[in-house]
């Protein structure tokens, strides 16, 4: 997992919501959080959402980086739109009242891959610290439009990583199994650098997948080892031409899967001390902006240009404007 900047909501989306949430209010007004009522209003509307998420993403699953080119991959509602659960523990344990407010809003909404959205992983997890207070939950009547207090979850110690408010690199590490071993040998695992990392890691069942990120960075170590040559033979240029290259590739390019591991496997391979003693170009934490490419066009149609940007960057909805 990476840093994600996904840019301003897209209009087809707040043409939803303004269209369904004061629906989604009177529906809870009326029957309150879980009714079929409700419910039925929440299962419709946000899809809308998918090809700016998965263009703005890369084509990448926003939790385990995989390459997801397929369309019809879910859209995932980080804090779930209904039946919220808690995770205590390996407990699970059901959030009645929780996110049904949130089902159309920009910054809750990210593309997923299946295997991190599947019940059994993420599914309708949204865990919190222990012995913390979740976010609290409109009461009826609740007014339309909804109050911002209710899209504030700066109190809330949320036990999941958000790519776009956390820094990923801060709480998920990869790290050679045994560092010990000849660097060819070299596999890596996944590893918190927090709870938040720690719980993330179970939740979304991303230690089931390291296989398919070795396998990736096969290419990275095979290359590392030709730096390795360079500098035994005391070629310095070669060994830093290469090294750049390998950040380029693995690292910088936003189109690359997995770039937090291969961010971590070059720190492993080449820790600070030894690019600055060897003159190597910096490290850079992969951060993924807002892909500005336009949006292929159908076929048969041409290509639009890209809008401008409205100018802001907030991408947290709020009501009142709904924006
Ligand atoms: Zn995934």
């Amino acid at each position: 997992m990476i840093k994600l900047d996904l840019g301003p909501e897209p209009s087809k989306l707040k043409d939803k919501r303004e269209e369904r949430l004061p629906l989604a209010i009177q529906a809870f007004n009326v029957h309150g959080h879980g009714s079929k009522e409700l419910n039925e209003l929440l299962d419709e509307g946000y899809q809308v959402a998918r090809p700016t998420l998965l263009h703005r993403q890369h084509s990448k699953c926003a939790f385990c980086e995989n390459l997801e080119d397929h369309e019809s991959r879910p859209v995932e509602h980080f804090r779930p739109k209904k039946e919220a659960h808690d995770d205590m523990s390996g407990s699970v344990i059901a959030v009645t009242s929780h996110y049904w407010w949130l089902a159309w809003t920009w910054s809750n909404l990210y593309f997923s891959c299946i295997q991190c959205n599947k019940n059994g992983n993420k599914g309708s997890l949204f865990p919190i610290k222990a012995g913390t207070s979740r976010a609290a939950a409109p009461t009826k009547p609740l007014a339309d439009p909804i109050p911002d207090s209710f899209y504030d979850f700066s109190a809330e110690s949320a036990l999941l990583v958000d790519p776009r408010t956390d820094e990923p690199l801060d709480h998920l590490q990869w790290i050679p199994v045994k560092r010990t071993a000849p660097r060819a040998t070299w596999r890596w695992t996944i590893e918190g650098l927090s709870d938040k990392g720690t719980e993330t890691i179970r939740i979304f069942g991303l230690k089931d997948r390291i296989d398919r990120v070795n396998g990736y960075l096969e290419g990275l170590k095979l290359t590392a080892i030709e730096i390795d040559k360079h500098l035994a033979a005391a070629r310095l240029d070669e060994a830093r031409e290469v090294f750049t290259r390998l950040v380029v590739q693995y690292v910088n390019n936003a189109s690359s899967p997995f770039r937090n591991a291969a961010y971590w496997a070059l720190d492993a391979l080449y820790p600070e001390a030894a690019r600055s003693a060897h003159g190597f170009c910096a490290l850079p934490r992969p951060h993924v902006t807002e892909n500005t490419d336009p949006l292929p066009a159908p076929r048969g149609k041409k290509a639009k240009k890209p809008k401008a940007r409205s100018g802001s960057s907030k991408d947290h909805p709020r009501p009142g404007g709904q924006a």
